[in-house]
C-alpha cells in the first residue's frame, strides 16, 4: 500500500486514528469548528478538553500521532505491523507547525502526542525529545504538552522528555508478562478485558506501582475488537468495567482504601453492578450507620455518596451549623439518593439497605446473543 507524501493527507490520515478514541466527556469545539464532526470518522481535526491534574480548570488539546507505523505486531492493536493499511509519518519540524497554526487560530491551547515505534524505540524517542526542545526552546511555547513515552526508551531519554513535557504517560498493556505475551509477543511487560487477567491482578499491579511511587495516576481502556487483527473475534469489554476499575482507583487513591479492602467477586473481578464503595459498604454492615454529627472524617469518608470535599465540610460546618435532615446534607454535597440507607442524623434513620437485594447484582453477567462489534480505532491510545 503506497504512503501518502502530502503534508495534508498525511495529517489526515495521523490525527484520525484518534477520532473514536472517546473517554465519556462531552467535547467543546472553537465555535468554529463546531460543524467539524460532520465530515464523519475521518475528520481531519481532533481536539479533546482535559483537566489539568486534580484542578477543575480544563484545556484543550491538540490530539496527534506522530507516526502510524510500527514495528511491533501487537495483537490488539491497528497500527501492528502485518496490518495492511497506509502508512506515514510527520517529522518533528512538521509537526510542531501543525500544532503552532491550530494554537495560534485558537483552536488548542495544547498538545498530545503518541506514536507507533517503527525501528529502534530510542530513534522514536529522540523525535518525540526533538518535538519537545523545538517547542520550548526555539518557539518559546511554554504550555501543556502531553506525550506517550515508547516502552524500550532509554533511561536518559526519559529523564529528558520528563523535563520538557507537562505530562508523560506509558502504556502498560496488561499487568503481568504472562498474559502479555498472548497479545504483545515482542514487549516484555492494561488493555481490559484483552487477556483473562482479573481485575484483583490490574489493580494489585497499580497498587504496587503507586507504592513504588513509579506513576501517578493510571488510565483504563477497556478492549475493544479491531478490524483486521488476530482479536478481531474477542469479545469486547463492557464500558461498564473500565469505570468500576478507574471508581475502585480512586478508593485506592483519594480514599484511603487499602488494596486487600476491595472486594472483589469469586472471579476477582469487581462487580458490574456495584460501584465499588457501595460494595465494601455491604459487606461491613457493622461500620454502618454512620451518624453525621459525630462521625470522623475519615468514617465519613466510607459513606457513598460522601466524598473528600464533602466529608471535610461536614466535619468542618457541623459545630456551627448542626445538620437535621436530608436536605441540610444535600446543601453540604452529599449525594442522599446513595447515602440515605448508610447514615443516620441524631439517631434518626433514614433508608432501609437492602442488603440481600443488592447483592443479586454479582451474578454472572449476561452476554449470550450480545452483538459482537468490531473497531477501527483502539480506546486508550490519547488518554
Ligand atoms: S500497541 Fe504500540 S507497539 Fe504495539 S503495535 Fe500498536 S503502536 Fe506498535
Amino acid at each position: 500500500m503506497r504512503a501518502p507524501t502530502d503534508l495534508d493527507t498525511r495529517l489526515k490520515l495521523l490525527i484520525a486514528l484518534a477520532a473514536d478514541d472517546h473517554d465519556g466527556r462531552a467535547e467543546r469545539r472553537p465555535p468554529r469548528l463546531r460543524h467539524i464532526g460532520e465530515g464523519g470518522a475521518l475528520q481531519p481535526f481532533n481536539f479533546r478538553e482535559v483537566r489539568l491534574g486534580t484542578s477543575n480548570a480544563y484545556t484543550s488539546l491538540l490530539r496527534v500521532l506522530m507516526t502510524n507505523a510500527c514495528s511491533f505486531n501487537c495483537h490488539y492493536c491497528p497500527m501492528r505491523r502485518d496490518r495492511e493499511m497506509p502508512r506515514t509519518l510527520l517529522k518533528p519540524g512538521e509537526l510542531v507547525r501543525v500544532f503552532l497554526a491550530a494554537h495560534r487560530r485558537g483552536w488548542c491551547q495544547g498538545l498530545f502526542i503518541t506514536t507507533g515505534i517503527p525501528g529502534r524505540p530510542a530513534h522514536v524517542m529522540d523525535d518525540l525529545i526533538q518535538v519537545l526542545e523545538l517547542l520550548r526552546f526555539k518557539h518559546g511555547f511554554r504550555g501543556y504538552v502531553h506525550v506517550k513515552a515508547v516502552p524500550g526508551a532509554e533511561r536518559a531519554q526519559l529523564e529528558q522528555l520528563t523535563q520538557l513535557a507537562s505530562r508523560v504517560s506509558l502504556n502498560l498493556e496488561t499487568p503481568c508478562g504472562q498474559t502479555l505475551a498472548q497479545i504483545a509477543p515482542e514487549k516484555n511487560l492494561f488493555i481490559v478485558g484483552a487477556t483473562p487477567d482479573s481485575d484483583r491482578a490490574i489493580l494489585g499491579r497499580v497498587s504496587e506501582l503507586y507504592g513504588r511511587r513509579g506513576i501517578h495516576h493510571t488510565h483504563f481502556s477497556a478492549f475493544r475488537p479491531i478490524r483486521d487483527t488476530p482479536l478481531e473475534a474477542v469479545p469486547e469489554t463492557p464500558v461498564a468495567r473500565e469505570r468500576r476499575l478507574y471508581q475502585a482507583d480512586y478508593l485506592l487513591r483519594r480514599y484511603g482504601f487499602a488494596p486487600d479492602e476491595v472486594v472483589f467477586d469469586d472471579r476477582g473481578n469487581l462487580p458490574l453492578g456495584l460501584d465499588p464503595k457501595v460494595a465494601w459498604a455491604l459487606t461491613h454492615p457493622e461500620r454502618f450507620p454512620v451518624e453525621v454529627r459525630t462521625a470522623s472524617r475519615q468514617e465519613l469518608l466510607r459513606v457513598p455518596g460522601i466524598g473528600p470535599g464533602t466529608a471535610r465540610r461536614i466535619v468542618t460546618e457541623r459545630p456551627a451549623t448542626v445538620p437535621r435532615d436530608l436536605r441540610d446534607l444535600r446543601r453540604l454535597g452529599v449525594v442522599t439518593t446513595r447515602a440515605a440507607g448508610f447514615l443516620t442524623i441524631g439517631g434518626r434513620r433514614f433508608a432501609d439497605v437492602r442488603w440481600a437485594e443488592q447483592m443479586k447484582f454479582w451474578g454472572p453477567d449476561e452476554d449470550v446473543g450480545r452483538y459482537h462489534a468490531v473497531y477501527e480505532v483502539s480506546p486508550g491510545t490519547f488518554r
